[in-house]
């Protein structure tokens, strides 16, 4: 289908487009998820604000004890960084998890965030990192703790001229081990249930757990039952096997023609026992 007739700017500075933004304009970014819509007229923007001209937004740099990724940098990119590699390995996991090549080259960081697709791959490892999300305005900006961010499906805490400009994610050390485990839906490469993982061991316990589930319900989790079920333990199987049990306590399962929610509610306990698992032997 063809999309309905849009005004197209490219501004090259990130003022510029803010008040364009503030004045109405969406902004566009790989294009991989807003395309689709508007060719399916879900969504039918007057003008479109693309953001792949502003080099002050796509950037990976470390500073503080953290990374810190633009929006506009790409799902290859993040994947092919030496440095997310080497220093939040986690992150650069579930970005090479993403669809297909193509996709990841042209998709976002700060798309997919803030398009909050339930089943989409980052939010489940953005939870698992406890990352802190900076909005930017016209106006000014602000930061945000990840669970904050996402409200609902496809609904977050963005306000109306506001974009994100960057998120930031804990540079890890060797006491950390991380993993990211889904189990794909074959046609679109979409979490039917992901599960990030992120263990740290210190003096044979489990002194950090954190876990982010996503494609499970409406929107990405931590599941704060089970960290806390991990927290304290040596992390053997059986203490994992535990926690991974408890892993959507409290959560609704979502039901679709890819799976039932008994079917997630059961998968989802083998994904966080399988990333928990991982992370463990991931532990220097
Ligand atoms: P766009 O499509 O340009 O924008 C998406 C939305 O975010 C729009 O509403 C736009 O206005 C808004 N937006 C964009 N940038 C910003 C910003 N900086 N601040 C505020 N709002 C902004 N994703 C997965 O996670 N896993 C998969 O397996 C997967 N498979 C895919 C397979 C296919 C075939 C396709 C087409 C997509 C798939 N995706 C998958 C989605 C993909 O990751 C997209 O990159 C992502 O959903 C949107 O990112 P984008 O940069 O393309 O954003």
């Amino acid at each position: 289908m063809i999309p309905q007739s849009f005004e197209y700017a490219a501004p090259a500075d990130l003022k510029d487009a803010l008040n364009q933004i503030a004045a109405g304009a969406k902004p566009l970014a790989g294009g991989m998820s807003l395309i689709p819509m508007m060719k399916l007229r879900l969504a039918a923007p007057e003008t479109l604000v693309d953001l792949g001209r502003i080099p002050s937004l796509n950037y990976i740099h470390e500073e503080g004890g953290k990374l810190h990724i633009g929006a506009m940098t790409t799902h290859f990119q993040i994947e092919s960084s030496p440095l997310v590699r080497s220093r939040c390995p986690l992150l650069a996991e579930a970005a090479g998890n993403i669809g297909d090549v193509q996709v990841r080259n042209m998709g976002t960081i700060g798309g997919s965030t803030a398009h909050a697709d339930p089943s989409a791959d980052y939010p489940a490892s953005l939870m698992a990192l406890e990352a802190q999300i900076t909005l930017v305005s016209a106006k000014g900006s602000r930061v945000i703790g990840v669970e904050d961010f996402f409200v609902d499906t496809f609904t977050t805490a963005l306000e109306d001229g506001e974009i994100i400009q960057d998120i930031v994610v804990p540079v890890e050390d060797s006491s950390v081990g991380a993993s990211y485990q889904k189990m794909v839906q074959p046609a679109s490469g979409f979490a039917i249930v992901g599960v990030a993982a992120r263990l740290r061991i210190s003096g044979g316990k489990a002194s950090l757990a954190r876990i982010g589930v996503t494609g499970f319900g409406p929107k990405a989790f931590r599941a704060k039952k089970a960290e806390s079920l991990l927290e304290g333990t040596a992390a053997s199987p059986s203490d994992i096997e535990k926690a991974a049990a408890a892993v959507a306590d409290g959560v609704e399962s979502s039901s679709d023609l890819h799976a039932s929610a008994g079917y997630r509610g059961h998968m989802v306990k083998v994904y966080a026992a399988r990333a928990l698992t991982i992370a463990f032997s991931r532990v220097s």
